[in-house]
């Protein structure tokens, strides 16, 4: 392996605990090459997964949020000022395609869609990256892949992928998963025990019943972790709640004010 790359190799086994068929899905499109996008809403696992898979195919992961102040630049790579002149320096999309790693671009809608049209000849038998200002074409390594996420929940008609870009893809929807293995990934990535474990996965539940309802995202799997660190290592469960799970998703003091009756119900 190229040692530009060896650095993103993840040696240590991620924990992951499968939802569904995920896992078998994405091994039978990772072994057709085959573009995959990830869907769902936030804190749910994505990258997690994302992150696990890589591990277990032995491929360096190479991972990029994207914004909408990201240019193509920032994807395939610029010139930089050195002390000989300009020196090419490969982006990060670049090294995954010429050295063979997952590319996984977070939250791809975020980046303008004159940002993203790059990936269209590397998601095609052609797989290749032509590099403009380089003049160059990367025929990408065998090993590359190219993996993008989205939270389908708050998007708007000007932040979505261009259908010519989606038609590129495959696609697995990810969602929170049921009470009894939410919690199992709270006690675990938590380090707490079961009764506090699905205290938090209830309170969860219910915010996530407001969505729609003045809330953009109920309480995230994410947010539950952070919250049982929180209360086991001596944190009253009340703030910890506060700080972590229902201050962080809404400044509406009507919203709190319910978020914090399903925090009182448990705790
Ligand atoms: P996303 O990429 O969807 O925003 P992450 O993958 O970053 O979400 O997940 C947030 C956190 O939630 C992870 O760091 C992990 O602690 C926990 N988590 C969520 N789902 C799982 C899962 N299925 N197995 C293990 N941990 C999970």
């Amino acid at each position: 392996m190229d040692k530009r790359i060896a650095d993103y190799l993840i040696n240590e086994k991620p924990h992951y605990r499968a939802i569904g068929k995920e896992i078998e899905l994405f091994e039978a499109a990772m072994k057709h090459s085959l573009p995959m996008v990830l869907k769902g809403p936030t804190g749910c696992g994505k990258t997690r997964f994302v992150e696990y898979m890589a591990w277990q195919m032995r491929i360096p992961l190479i991972t990029l949020a994207c914004n909408e102040d990201m240019t193509a630049a920032d994807l395939v790579g610029r010139y930089l000022l050195d002390v000989d002149g300009t020196v090419w320096q490969d982006g990060p999309l670049t090294l995954a395609v010429r050295y063979g790693a997952i590319c996984y671009l977070d939250e791809v809608v975020e980046a303008r869609q004159d940002t993203t049209v790059v990936i269209h000849p590397l998601t095609d038998e052609r797989r290749i990256l032509p590099l403009d200002k380089r003049g160059e074409i990367v025929r990408a390594h065998p090993n590359f892949r190219l993996v993008v996420s989205y939270n389908p929940g708050y998007q708007s008609a000007a932040k979505d992928l261009k259908p010519s870009t989606k038609q590129r893809f495959g696609a697995i929807d990810f969602d929170f998963p049921v009470a009894d293995v939410e919690t199992e990934i709270v006690m675990t990535e938590g380090g707490v025990d079961a009764e506090l474990a699905s205290k938090l996965v209830g309170i969860a539940a219910k915010s996530r019943a407001l969505r729609g309802h003045g809330l953009e995202e109920g309480i995230s799997t994410r947010m539950l972790v952070q919250a049982s660190k929180l209360i086991a290592d001596g944190v009253c469960a009340h703030d910890a709640c506060r700080l972590a799970l229902t201050a962080p998703i809404t400044d509406d003091p009507e919203l709190l004010a319910a978020l914090e009756k399903f925090v009182e119900l448990y705790f």
